[in-house]
């Protein structure tokens, strides 16, 4: 029998979002605890470089509005607009906050926090690129997470760590707890809530290119879609343009803040050909089409798929003279803002960023869609936006759209923080009058089924032949351009993959203390239902819009698609054996209430 805990309030993840959202939920008065498949500071929000946005006007005139319109616009008008006004105008006291429990940003002359460009952030509605992202060198998510863990420490907010949960529990039309596996034992452990936050991160590994962790395997979102609750926007993946030649490892956005520049085999600046203004700091899907666009008529370098990111001196000083601008960069600037960049580089690379350029290629991200909700990070389950009782979400994995269909950089820091801090203060006050609903009976049962056939089964395939096959499929045919043939072949063969994982698995280890591989084995699974109904997520979608490009469907179409896509469930139980079709809704407005205010935010072209 799994062991029973009772919490007022669980939350899910110990990155950026969790941590806010149980140290808010805590100083709220609500009993809180955060359960953690990685030890808390091993969370991957510790490996954000760049910079963490907010309109503080340090080094020139700012304004949160312009940063509500660069986000809408970065994230071609599928935002809702209400919330990234919230993720403006909330960054500003977030950072601030942020500064206040002890978080070292790197100053000004004056003692000020520190501000540098990133791409897409611009004054005055797109005139001209703005310093906007607080840094702390390019470790900007470490000293985050640091900061955040500290402050859960001090005010006593309960840890499980190295407890992964694989199941949510509902009950009478609620989320009431959670599932969850202790690692070290091989235990089963029921979590029983009034309110429950998820905050579990992304799902980059469903690619074979990717910026993110081992760990990130998108296991909450497929942990509440198996249960019932709709996915959001899933078509919308984004790729980084700047990632470590076939590694994958981020080369933050930072480098061209600080100057860097992107140049083809030919030896050409090619952004300026596809964003004349805003050349290198074009917002993210730009830049990552131009890179294709460019391997595709065969100017990679010395005719393969890289193209170089060149931080040198030398180079960044030509353009900065040519641009009119008086600042001039040295290698020790380099050194000293980019330290870590310049560490990868050397380490993996073997080549010396402050001499050299550095060989980089699309690698896939960052998720804008994921769990519904609304600015309270409640999680919401329909076009009329119904709240489902005691369940909320926030950080990558939740969907408050306020990134719409293309997230810009420094805005995941910010949406961790604001909507973290959101989601925690709204459970704390929720809890004080909600009763706890009772379990239903045998909550874990059906988990531990699936773990024992898992642990069990005797067929042939490996979990890591799957992984490999599934991640080159979707790379192939769901990656930064896409068109209704190759997304069809991939829904295929992703089903196909399904169907092996269900009927012909095999694991090594068949113990339970630490036992990886079944863990593994079950993060395959996530990643697998991901996958599949983020392909067809894709399909569904006849346009071009941010991240998700279309080959068969170039144009935006704001007439019948400035919608919402919503994918639900059908399948009769969690782990029912065979493959279902999803139900794919898109009468989910977005919601344009700054764009009835200010007609700058009405969709009138692409965005750049
Ligand atoms: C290399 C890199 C650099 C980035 N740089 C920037 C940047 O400069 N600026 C910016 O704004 N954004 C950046 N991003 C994006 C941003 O860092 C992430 O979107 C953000 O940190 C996600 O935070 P999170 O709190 O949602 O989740 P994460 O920090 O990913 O944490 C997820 C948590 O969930 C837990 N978890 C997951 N599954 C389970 C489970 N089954 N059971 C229990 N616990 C579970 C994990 O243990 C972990 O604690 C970067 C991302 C990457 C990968």
């Amino acid at each position: 029998m799994a062991k029973v805990h009772q919490f007022d309030a669980l939350v899910i993840g110990a990155g950026g979002a969790g941590l806010m959202a149980a140290l808010y939920a805590t100083k709220g008065g609500a009993n809180v605890a955060v359960i953690s498949k990685l030890y808390p500071t091993r969370s991957h929000t510790g490996t954000a470089q760049g910079g963490i946005g907010a309109a503080l006007g340090n080094l020139e005139e700012d304004r949160p509005l312009w940063h509500a319109y660069d986000t809408v616009k970065g994230g071609d008008y599928l935002a809702d607009q209400n919330a990234a006004m919230v993720l403006a105008s909330e960054a500003v006291e977030a950072v601030i906050e942020l500064e206040h429990m002890g978080l070292p940003f790197d100053r000004t002359d004056d003692g000020k926090i520190s501000q540098r460009r990133f791409g897409g952030h611009t004054s005055n509605f797109g005139e001209k690129p703005v310093r906007r992202a607080c840094h702390a060198a390019d470790r900007t998510g470490h000293m985050i997470l640091q900061t955040l863990y500290q402050q859960c420490i001090k005010h006593n907010v309960t840890f499980f760590d190295e407890f992964q949960v694989v199941d949510t529990i509902m009950n009478q039309g609620a989320c009431v707890g959670v599932v969850a596996l202790q690692m070290g034992t091989g235990e089963m452990h029921v979590f029983h809530s009034k309110a429950t936050l998820f905050a579990t991160g992304g799902w980059g590994r469903v690619w074979s290119v990717t910026s993110n962790a081992h760990s990130l395997t998108g296991d909450g979102a497929a942990a509440v879609y198996r249960r019932g609750v709709p996915l959001q926007d899933l078509e919308f993946y984004q790729f980084h343009p700047t990632g470590i030649y076939k590694m994958g490892i981020l080369i933050t956005e930072g480098v061209r803040g600080e100057g860097g520049v992107l140049i083809n085999g030919r030896g050409e600046r090619f952004m300026e050909k596809y964003a004349p203004r805003i050349k290198d700091l074009a917002s993210r899907d730009v830049v990552s089409r131009a890179i294709y666009l460019e391997l595709r008529e065969g100017n990679g370098i010395k005719g393969k798929d890289y193209v170089y990111l060149d931080v040198t001196p030398n180079t960044v000083n030509k353009y900065l003279a040519e641009a009119g601008e008086t600042r001039r960069i040295t290698e020790s600037d380099v050194e000293k803002k980019l330290p870590d960049i310049l560490d990868f580089c050397r380490v993996y690379l073997g080549v010396d960023p402050v001499k050299q350029p550095m060989p980089i290629q699309p690698t896939a991200h960052y998720a804008m869609g994921g769990i519904p909700t609304n600015i309270d990070g409640q999680v919401v389950t329909d076009a009329n936006w119904t709240v489902l009782p005691g369940m909320y979400a926030a950080g990558e994995v939740a969907c408050v759209s306020c990134h719409g269909a293309n997230r810009l950089g420094t805005n995941s820091l910010v949406d961790l923080v604001v909507f973290g801090r959101r989601g925690g203060k709204h459970m704390a006050e929720y809890v004080k009058h909600a009763d706890f609903i009772p379990l239903p009976a045998n909550p874990a049962g059906e988990v531990e089924a699936e773990m024992s056939r898992i642990r069990n089964s005797s067929g042939k395939t490996k979990p890591y032949e799957l992984r490999q096959a599934m991640q080159k499929t979707m790379m192939e045919k769901v990656g930064v351009f896409r068109e209704a043939k190759g997304i069809e072949a991939a829904i295929e063969e992703v089903r196909e993959m399904k169907m092996r994982y269900q009927n012909d698995l095999v694991i090594d280890d068949k113990g339970s203390k630490w036992n990886t591989d079944l863990l593994e084995a079950w993060e395959l699974g996530c990643l697998l239902d991901l996958a599949e109904i983020t392909a067809i997520s894709a399909l569904n979608r006849k346009e071009s819009r941010g991240a998700h490009s279309r080959e068969d469907f170039k144009e935006r179409d704001d007439v019948n698609w400035q919608v919402h896509t919503l994918i639900k469930n059908c399948a009769p139980a969690p782990y029912a054996k065979g493959i279902y079709d999803p139900e794919v809704n898109v009468d989910k407005k977005v919601d344009m209430s700054l764009a009835a205010e200010d007609e700058k935010f009405v969709p009138k072209v692409r965005a750049y």
